[in-house]
């Protein structure tokens, strides 16, 4: 089924319970802290519900029509399908949804290409996920997910000498119908706007961290569950044309508190299994489909930075200056790169698992990789392209509503290049790009959405034919030999 985005919106109003700071939020999609992000997110639904974007955004199986975003890839076209509908998606937030409908959608999609990877010893959950997979697409899911314990859990002896629980969530009991859990989990990007949060562990848990390995999906208005959202931004946009990105594509964060949340057994993934409960993601295709889409939001968003600045150059004149031209060479070769990396991903995609094929998954770490090293620095180029340009504009667009103030402004803030209004346009959105609150979350998120930088080199670590590489240095030396003494 292809959800709209009128249903989108009807589905949020659920009873959820979110909070900003003390106070408890009524209804997300009427909210002034979310409002727009929700309509973004129901944007995106109808945009994949129209007809014309079938084609690319949608499957059919059974007569059914679904998004493409659940394919089981068996070929290179089902992968660029999946390719481009990320990117239709991406270009809809212009990047700026990380977590949009077809993030988690895809780690539970790659993850059911292999499923049977689920059943241990300790249960047999693939049944479970590939269940899980058919109501998601069935019902058009918007899942996030809280994947990580929370920093407040690191140290478990400082709550057990005070008598507390240690605050990260945990299994507290089986049931005949379920299980229960409580407890905190960090950071559901896109949860206050979404139907459904998916908790487990993606970084490898302790041995004996049994109860913690708990891996389950919840529906966002679950009784005991409640969402604690960061600061929104939204609600400091007074206007579109002053803030024009944290106006409408603030996709939220919020910490997942759980207290005795039930959980359906047909909703658990992995049970009383640290080592599982990470391994699930990296030893199926799941990390792989659902960072595929991370790379390609990445791309859209960075074709962004780049158009605005050769704009941004163009409205100083700066971009006849050699120097400045080769700077915008340097961003242009970067774009290009990145999205050399992605295609590559396609065209060398690997014949995994059985019967499927996947990206290629040490491409995809490294155009990670890449994207969490570079994103600061290409923010940096282009702060240095916009000079103080900036901050010489009014504070904001009311100065068009008084025409003494109409006429100066016209006047004197016009260049040789561009008009007044249509330079503060477009510095308005640079300095939401680059410099906002908005901006600066979105440093934070593309430093850490994935893991610190060390992990995911420690994914590229693992993923590298370390054996093929070492070989060409043997077969190298394996060419000579100590060499017979000289005059000998
Ligand atoms: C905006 C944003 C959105 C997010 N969205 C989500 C989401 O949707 N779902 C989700 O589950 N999570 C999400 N996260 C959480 C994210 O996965 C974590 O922030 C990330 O895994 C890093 O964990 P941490 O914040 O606890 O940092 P830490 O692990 O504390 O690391 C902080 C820094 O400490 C140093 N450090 C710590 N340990 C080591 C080590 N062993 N070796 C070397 N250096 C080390 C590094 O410099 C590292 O950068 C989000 C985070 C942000 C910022």
């Amino acid at each position: 089924m292809l959800r709209t985005g009128k249903e989108h919106l009807e589905r949020l109003r659920d009873g959820r319970v979110v909070y900003i700071g003390k106070e408890r939020v009524d209804d997300v999609t009427t909210h002034p802290a979310f409002r727009h992000a929700a309509a973004t997110a129901a944007r995106i639904y109808d945009m994949k519900a129209d007809p014309a974007n079938r084609e690319t955004m949608a499957f059919e199986e059974d007569g059914e029509s679904y998004s493409a975003y659940y394919i089981l890839a068996k070929s290179r076209d089902d992968l660029r399908q999946r390719s481009r509908t990320h990117r239709k998606i991406a270009e809809a937030t212009h990047g700026f949804f990380g977590r949009s409908p077809d993030h988690v959608a895809s780690f539970v999609t790659g993850m059911c290409t292999k499923r049977e990877f689920l059943d241990t010893e300790g249960g047999k959950f693939s049944d479970n996920l590939r269940g899980y997979y058919e109501h998601m697409r069935q019902n058009d899911i918007y899942a996030a997910y809280a994947v990580l314990p929370p920093q407040a859990a690191r140290d478990p002896a400082f709550y057990q000498q005070q008598n507390l629980p240690v605050p990260t969530l945990q299994l507290v009991r089986e049931e005949d119908d379920g299980v229960v859990i409580s407890g905190m989990k960090m950071l559901a990007t896109g949860a206050v706007i979404a139907d459904e949060i998916w908790i487990g562990n993606v970084i490898p848990l302790a041995p004996d961290q049994t109860k913690q390995a708990i891996t389950c999906a919840i529906p966002c208005n679950a009784p005991g569950l409640s969402l604690w959202s960061r600061k929104p931004m939204e609600v400091n946009a007074r206007t579109e044309f002053d803030s024009p990105l944290s106006w409408k594509l603030d996709e939220t964060d919020a910490m997942v508190m759980c207290e005795e949340v039930k959980v359906p057994w047909e909703r658990v993934f992995c049970l009383d299994d640290p080592t599982q409960s990470s391994r699930i993601y990296t030893q199926t295709p799941s990390h792989c489909y659902g960072n595929h889409q991370s790379n390609v939001r990445f791309h859209t968003k960075l074709r962004l930075f780049v158009g605005l600045a050769s704009k941004i150059t163009q409205s100083t004149g700066a971009n006849k200056i050699p120097a400045v031209a080769e700077t915008l060479g340097r961003l242009a070769a970067m774009e290009a790169g990145l999205s050399g990396m992605i295609a590559g991903q396609i065209e060398a995609a690997e014949e995994w698992p059985e019967g499927h094929v996947t990206f290629n998954r040490r491409m995809m770490y490294a155009a990670l990789n890449w994207c969490t090293e570079s994103h600061s620095g290409i923010i940096d180029i282009v702060r240095e392209l916009c000079g103080g340009g900036i901050f010489q504009m009014p504070a904001d667009v009311s100065v068009m509503h008084d025409d003494e103030l109409r006429r100066q402004f016209e006047n004197y803030w016009q260049t040789p290049q561009m008009d007044a209004l249509a330079r503060m346009k477009l510095f308005r959105l640079a300095w939401d790009l680059v410099g906002s609150e908005f901006a600066g979350r979105h440093q934070q998120y593309e430093k850490f959405y994935a893991g610190a930088s060390f992990i995911i080199r420690g994914h590229s670590f693992r993923e590298t034919p370390w054996d093929e590489l070492e070989a060409i240095v043997d077969d190298l030396m394996a060419a000579y030999d100590v060499p017979a003494a000289e005059g000998a």
